[in-house]
């Protein structure tokens, strides 16, 4: 239902919240967030509860990080739950004793895979194990079976694979100052932050109120690659893109 994700060099997780407290009014069944917190290190935290009590589950448990993404979901596959919650992680195949602490690539989606009974079959042939029902988590693992040490490369493959509609943002825990993101049939909004010291992704620039006006309107079939201070857009032919920055009036 909606995302919200950011590369900065400060704690971006009360951004996160506020940028998902400015969603909820779109309705939601369940929330959650993801960051890096350490090098090669990703923690999520998750649940069926309010955007409010999961800032204070971040809080107790002390969660920050400058990389992250969130979402709030609008269950379509898989009954509201802990388990179907976003976002979904990746821990690679055979990856049977799974450390939560430690997963490969994580993930938030908003839309519906139409495809993704025919890629949970192929992925779990080549040995990942599924954790939810969502038709969202075919593609965190479809993206961690396609990784070759850069994250917009095994996106980019990966969305050719993917029929249906879809905006998300992922983050891979070996590359810690990097957020990439792919609409089709989803909004999906890059903002620029001020300085070159910060850039987000939004469902909906109302997310980033406050946080940037600087906003660039994604295009179907584009994959961005967001990082500290630059961004490069690729179109769903493969070839580099320009996107117009538009600033957007301030929201309250
Ligand atoms: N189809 C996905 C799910 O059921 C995403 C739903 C959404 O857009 O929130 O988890």
């Amino acid at each position: 239902c909606g995302i919200v994700g950011a590369v900065s060099t400060r704690n971006i997780v009360p951004i996160l919240v506020q940028g998902l407290q400015r969603l909820e009014y779109r309705g939601y069944d369940s929330c959650g967030v993801a960051v890096h917190v350490a090098a090669g290190h990703l923690r999520r935290v998750r649940g069926i509860a309010r955007v409010a009590d999961l800032a204070a589950q971040c809080e107790r448990e002390g969660l920050q990080g400058s990389t992250g993404i969130a979402h709030t979901r609008w269950a379509t596959h898989g009954a509201p739950a802990v388990a179907n919650a976003h976002p979904h992680v990746s821990f690679g195949p055979e990856a049977r004793e799974a450390d939560e602490r430690a997963p490969r690539v994580t993930l938030v989606h908003n839309g519906i895979i139409e495809n993704h009974e025919a890629l949970h079959a192929e992925l779990a042939a080549r040995g990942y194990d599924f954790a939810s029902q969502t038709d969202t988590e075919v593609i965190v693992h479809l993206i961690d079976s396609l990784y070759a040490g850069d994250l917009a490369e095994a996106v980019r493959a990966a969305v050719k694979r993917l029929r249906g509609s879809y905006s998300i943002a992922v983050l891979h825990r070996d590359e810690p100052q990097r957020l990439v993101g792919a609409r089709q049939g989803s909004p999906l909004v890059l903002g620029l932050g001020a300085d070159g010291k910060e850039n987000f992704l939004a469902s909906d620039a109302m997310a980033l109120a406050g946080v940037t006006d600087q906003i660039v309107y994604l295009d179907e079939g584009d994959v961005v690659d967001v990082q500290l201070g630059k961004h490069w857009i690729v179109d769903g032919d493969g070839r580099p893109a320009e996107r117009a920055v538009r600033t957007v009036q301030a929201m309250s």
